[in-house]
């Protein structure tokens, strides 16, 4: 396993901005996850570790060597895409074999690694089964095989799951997952989902227009967002425009254009904010975060939705100036209708405040 060192690294293709002055380093043995919408520069950047694609500028090491101009295979990747790019009717042991055989390793070596890894994707009694004889799930797991069985420094993984349905979806999940800590093996994985990036990885790096928005820990990007971009993309969450009214000790006012006041707790914002009285804010407060009845920060708004997941009940609750996206896990029952007032509260520590 290696690391991988992203330097100033841009890609231009014409007048567009694939990538944009990039700086990154995914440690070894890392599970690293590029997140972000269509067209943001997941996958261009991908493909430049891969080789598949050349920087405009900037450099990528492996370790420490200079891999930027370096041919795709001479980096000792495993990479594996979204439609498996499996030789269908050859079997799933020749399937796994092929980079063996381009690297002229001997049989018996070759069928040993063979059975080795085809018994860490589950896939023992399926060897001489063709790849057009094999589910979705199982023709990715070959695909994940054939990526891991020549020992790569770097696994690169784009996109792979997206051809599975959900259920398959959750279960290869956990199955990556588990190879991947088994193997220790530096991992790059590509998603705009943001629940498997969550679940998956050690870091997530957040993109967006060729930009980088964030990097961090599936925690510290969820609860510690840097901006409203990642606030909205990770998770759901309602994002109310408000200004900052006063600030007295550890806690911060701010009040929205109808005159609400919330209250919460300045340690409670994005790093980039400079708390100033008469700044414009931005209060995230997340459904799961909206309690039912009086309490801190107490609303009552009008219900527009109910909607009963079995796991929770979510609401829309409508206010002057904004609705409100309210999930509520416990319930006791209770399911309240459309068009019914309904007092809200949200806890002082729930609020964090963003900037632009
Ligand atoms: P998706 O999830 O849709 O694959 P992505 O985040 O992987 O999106 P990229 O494929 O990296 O996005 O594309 C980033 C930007 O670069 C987009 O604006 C895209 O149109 C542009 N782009 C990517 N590849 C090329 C290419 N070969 N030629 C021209 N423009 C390209």
């Amino acid at each position: 396993m290696k690391s991988v060192k992203i330097e100033n690294v841009s890609k231009q293709f014409g007048q567009v901005h694939g990538v944009k002055d990039l700086n990154l380093t995914i440690k070894a043995g890392e599970f690293f996850t590029f997140l972000g919408p269509s067209g943001c520069g997941k996958t261009t950047t991908l493909r430049m570790i891969a080789g598949f694609y050349y920087p405009t500028e900037g450099k990528i090491l492996f370790d420490d060597r200079d891999v930027t101009l370096l041919q795709p295979n001479k980096r000792n990747i495993g990479m594996v895409f979204q439609n498996y790019a499996l030789f269908p009717h050859m079997t799933v042991d020749e399937n796994i074999a092929f980079g063996l055989q381009v690297r002229k390793l001997s049989k018996a070596e070759i069928q040993q690694k063979v059975d080795r890894i085809r018994g860490l994707v589950h896939l023992e009694q399926y060897g001489r089964r063709k790849i057009n004889e094999l589910s979705g799930g199982q023709q990715q797991r070959v695909a994940l095989a054939r990526a891991l069985v020549i020992e790569p420094d770097i696994l690169l993984l784009d996109e792979p799951l997206s051809n599975l349905d959900a259920k398959l979806r959750e279960e290869t999940r956990i199955e990556i997952k588990r190879i991947q800590t088994d193997l220790g093996v530096t991992t790059i994985y590509v998603t705009h989902d943001q629940m498997e990036a969550m679940s998956m990885s050690d870091r997530i790096m957040v993109m967006d227009n060729g930009d980088v928005k964030q990097i961090g820990t599936p925690q510290e990007i969820y609860n510690r967002p840097l901006n409203r971009f990642v606030a909205d993309f990770i998770g759901e969450t309602n994002l109310i425009e408000a200004t900052v009214e006063d600030i007295n000790g550890d806690d911060i006012q701010a009040k929205t254009v109808n005159g609400l006041i919330f209250t919460g707790r300045k340690q409670h914002s994005s790093p980039a904010l400079t708390h100033m009285i008469g700044d414009k804010v931005f209060i995230s407060i997340r459904p799961e975060s909206v309690n039912l009845g009086p309490g801190e920060n107490e609303l009552i708004g009008k219900i527009s939705f109910v909607e009963f997941t079995g796991i929770s009940v979510n609401y829309i609750v409508d206010f002057k100036e904004f609705a409100l996206k309210v999930m509520i896990i416990n319930t006791n029952g209770q399911l309240k209708q459309i068009g019914e007032d309904i007092t809200l509260h949200i806890a002082h520590d729930s609020l964090y405040f963003l900037g632009e």
